[in-house]
């Protein structure tokens, strides 16, 4: 489906992110606040940079980020993957470039979020990179629209932070650089309880020591996200199964013996 159009105000909440404290305090800083309080920002004079690049091992929490960063400030949210303005007709992509900024612009604050930015990139200079190349000229004409800008802000996101078109690393592009790491203990225990927010965990299961331990090492959030679910799944069958199933609905709960068995599965 195409997306390019779609804009609107996403429903991500920082609660629901475990762990990156760091990031969101970046992003307070510099998009957030920005929106929420302009004219102190215009007094102090300060010149703060409008694009981002979110880069790390996939499935912890890029896209999250960009969706609660709209969020907390009240702007609309563009998602662009950046794979889907490629292959396309002569001047099609350049077209799409064009058109995505205006919609932003007209509904600033605005967001734009380029997935996978690093496929505008990777082809350039090969075979049928003229694609690619002409559609990057054009991202950094509107990249440069300085004061047109204005209430629009890019974050990009890539695994392959090396393949980037270094053109596209300038200030006023995608200036700023973000690591999004992979959590480490304490923090995959805070992405499970964030991830238990909308799920009916048992309070005796210590979500924070299951994050701790050994087997969960180098599990990323996305990782984290299939551990709950199947956890949530152990949990649904063994009710299925139970003979009571139709008439104690309100006792559904996950516990202890459904994250070990989703342990196995997932580890
Ligand atoms: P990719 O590089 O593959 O696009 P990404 O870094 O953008 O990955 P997300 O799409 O943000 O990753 O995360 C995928 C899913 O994993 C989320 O929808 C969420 O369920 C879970 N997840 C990842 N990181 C976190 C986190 N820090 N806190 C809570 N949930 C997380």
């Amino acid at each position: 489906s195409r997306r390019e159009g779609f804009s609107t105000i996403p429903d991500v909440k920082w609660e629901d992110i475990g762990g990156l404290n760091m990031l969101r305090k970046e992003f307070e800083l510099y998009i957030v606040n920005r929106i929420k309080y302009p004219s102190q920002y215009e007094e102090s004079g300060v010149d703060l940079e409008s694009g981002f690049l979110l880069y790390g091992p996939p499935g912890c929490g890029k896209t999250l980020i960009a969706k609660a960063v709209a969020n907390e400030a009240g702007a609309n949210f563009i998602h662009i993957k950046g794979p889907e303005l490629l292959n396309k007709y002569v001047g099609e992509s350049e077209l799409q470039v064009r058109t995505i900024f205006n919609r932003a612009r007209v509904c600033a604050p605005c967001i734009i979020f380029f997935d996978e930015v690093d496929a505008l990139t990777t082809e350039r200079g090969k075979e049928g990179g003229w694609v690619v190349e002409r559609l990057l000229n054009q991202l950094l004409i509107e990249l440069n629209g300085g004061d047109h800008r204005r209430g629009v802000f890019v974050i990009g996101a890539t695994n392959r932070p090396g393949v980037m078109d270094s053109a596209l690393l300038r200030p006023g592009r995608f200036g700023k650089l973000l690591y999004v790491p992979l959590p480490d203990p304490d923090e995959r225990g805070l992405i499970l309880k964030a991830l238990a927010r909308t799920k009916p965990v048992d309070c005796a299961v210590d979500l924070l020591d299951l994050g701790k331990r050994e087997a969960c090492e180098n599990l990323s959030g996305a990782d984290l996200a299939a551990l709950m679910n199947e956890a949530a799944m152990a949990a649904l069958e063994e009710k299925l199964r139970s003979p009571l199933s139709t008439s104690d609905a309100l006792q559904f709960t996950i516990k202890s013996n459904h994250f070990e068995l989703a342990m196995k599965k997932v580890t």
